[in-house]
């Protein structure tokens, strides 16, 4: 260990940006053995670990690098997989820049640890040789738990829930399993495979999943509560924040989500005619996304992949104001993406379809209350951006669940998230539980696996609590 003083920063190799544009592979190839063990030896084993303090999951850094670098790979997986249950997904898309890595605390000018690369490469090994099985309790409990949606903060609840025994059932209005690691986040940065196959380990280890079920639809709130000894709502946030500014209404101007879903749908080979008839689509166009955060960035970089003609993300503020992770920004550059910063958008122009989008240049102001300068218009800037397609990425909020679960007695917060006991996960409604994006907002997968975590602790006590006798595995 110790060895960053000799030993450079090295992340697994970065595919050029000239092949990356031409295909949907992911940006980085993996590493081979020795890179890993050689970078892995590169930490200094911090007695108190901030790698560790900002990961969100709480990750046993040190411990797994120091048994990575002593080559006992299959060990180190033990650890990593102790505290995370997706530890090969976290490591790709983390914006690892603001937790883990950005909090490395090796010495001043020396790189950090690449954590995230390394404990991608400790899960991949570990789906290599076998030693990733799905989990199978030791004992069979007769309690059952419905889990509303199969992101990441469901399915890590579900997995904690089965490894403890109980009946557990994922409903999902989606057709797959996967939340926004499906339909939202592009395959350059997690390839489909990768989540394909923790749906496949979890429906071996006995996890029914109700695909296409849509809860509001197919039943209510009050239906599942009646079914099964607690629910967990892990819905995810999916309202789209839209813009108020002249011709918003013309054609070929689209949220992200849809424009996501449907190049992610083209990618898994499904039938898109029912929702895209061939406009969602860069090919050739001029694109603008207005937006700064990681969806702006997948957005951005779809359409490049789509061989637009030209792509220019419009944000507000700066470049160190982006709420997206800067590695993002400087692979969109890499891949010819240009970025209009301090712009925002005053209106679309066209006459049936976005023909430009007129800009203003922003000067940003004196901190709001929330310590944020706050953008300001500078007057006389405006000028138009040619633009055939458009894309709206500004953020999601919460759908209205109390309307949509047909639960109007389900409390949520003023920004319509469900409201819970931080210490018990639970929402107002007895043995109704709920965690990731539905409770903080728009947030990061490795937020919501931590909350499927904590729910499924926090449901495995309530049940436990009720004093239901256990039945023992034959
Ligand atoms: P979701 O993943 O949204 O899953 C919720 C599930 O609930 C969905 O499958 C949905 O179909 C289902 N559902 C909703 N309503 C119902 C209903 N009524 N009945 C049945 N099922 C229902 N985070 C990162 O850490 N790194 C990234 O690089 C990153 N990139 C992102 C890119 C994009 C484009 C987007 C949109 C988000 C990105 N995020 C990223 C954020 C991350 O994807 C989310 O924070 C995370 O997926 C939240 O997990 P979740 O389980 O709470 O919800
Ligand atoms: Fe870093 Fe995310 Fe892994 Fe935690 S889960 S160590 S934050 S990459
Ligand atoms: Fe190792 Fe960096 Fe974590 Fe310290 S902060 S234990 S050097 S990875």
């Amino acid at each position: 260990m110790l060895k960053f003083v000799d030993i450079e920063a090295k992340r697994p190799d970065k595919r050029e940006a000239s092949n990356r544009r031409q295909d949907w592979d992911e940006v980085y190839t993996d590493y081979v053995s020795e890179k890993a063990i050689e970078q892995a030896s590169r930490c200094s084993q911090c007695g108190v670990p901030f790698c560790q303090i900002h990961c969100p999951v709480q990750n046993n850094i040190p411990d797994w690098l120091m048994l990575t670098a002593a080559g006992r790979l299959q060990e180190a997986y033990e650890v990593s997989s102790a505290t995370n249950n997706f530890p090969e997904i976290c490591g790709r898309i983390c914006p690892q820049d603001l937790l883990c890595e950005g909090n490395c605390v090796i010495e001043k000018g020396f790189e950090s640890v690449t954590i995230g690369s390394v404990e991608r490469y400790i899960t991949d090994t570990a789906f290599e040789n076998g030693w990733v099985k799905p989990p199978h309790p030791e004992n069979e409990r007769p309690e059952s738990v419905g889990i509303i949606g199969a992101g990441p903060g469901g399915l890590a609840a579900a997995e904690m829930l089965r490894r403890l025994g109980y009946q557990v059932h994922v409903y999902d209005r989606y057709d797959r399993v996967g939340g926004l690691l499906i339909y939202g986040i592009p395959n350059f940065k997690l390839e489909k495979s990768i989540v394909a196959r923790r749906a496949e380990l979890l429906i071996a280890a006995g996890v029914e999943f109700h695909l296409e079920f849509e809860v509001g639809r197919d039943a209510s709130l009050t239906d599942l509560r009646n079914q099964h000894d607690a629910v967990l709502i892990a819905t995810g946030a999916y309202k789209a924040r839209d813009i108020k500014v002249p011709g918003v209404g013309l054609n070929n101007i689209f949220m992200a989500m849809n424009y996501l879903t449907a190049s992610n749908r083209k990618g898994l080979g499904d039938n898109v005619s029912k929702f895209d008839d061939g406009t969602l689509n860069a090919a050739g166009k001029n694109v603008v996304v207005i937006g700064g955060g990681d969806t702006a960035m997948d957005c951005v970089r779809t359409a490049v992949r789509q061989k637009a003609k030209s792509v220019t993300c419009l944000y507000r503020r700066d470049r160190v104001n982006m709420p997206g992770s800067l590695q993002e920004v400087t692979h969109a550059e890499e891949e010819g993406v240009t970025f209009a910063w301090l712009s925002a958008p005053e209106a679309f122009v066209g006459d049936q379809s976005v023909e430009g989008v007129r800009v203003v240049h922003i000067h940003l102001g004196v901190a709001d209350a929330s310590g944020r300068q706050t953008p300001q218009p500078i007057a006389g800037s405006s000028h138009t951006l040619k633009a055939d397609l458009a894309i709206k990425a500004l953020g999601f909020d919460p759908e209205d669940l109390p309307v949509m679960f047909d639960a109007p007695e389900l409390e949520v917060t003023r920004w319509g998230t469900v409201k819970v006991d931080w210490s018990s996960m639970m929402t107002n409604l007895d043995g109704v539980f709920a965690g990731g994006d539905i409770v903080r907002g728009a947030s990061l997968v490795v937020w919501a696996i931590k909350d499927g975590r904590d729910a499924a602790a926090a449901i495995h006590r309530y049940i436990a609590a009720q004093a239901v006798p256990i039945t023992r595995a034959t």
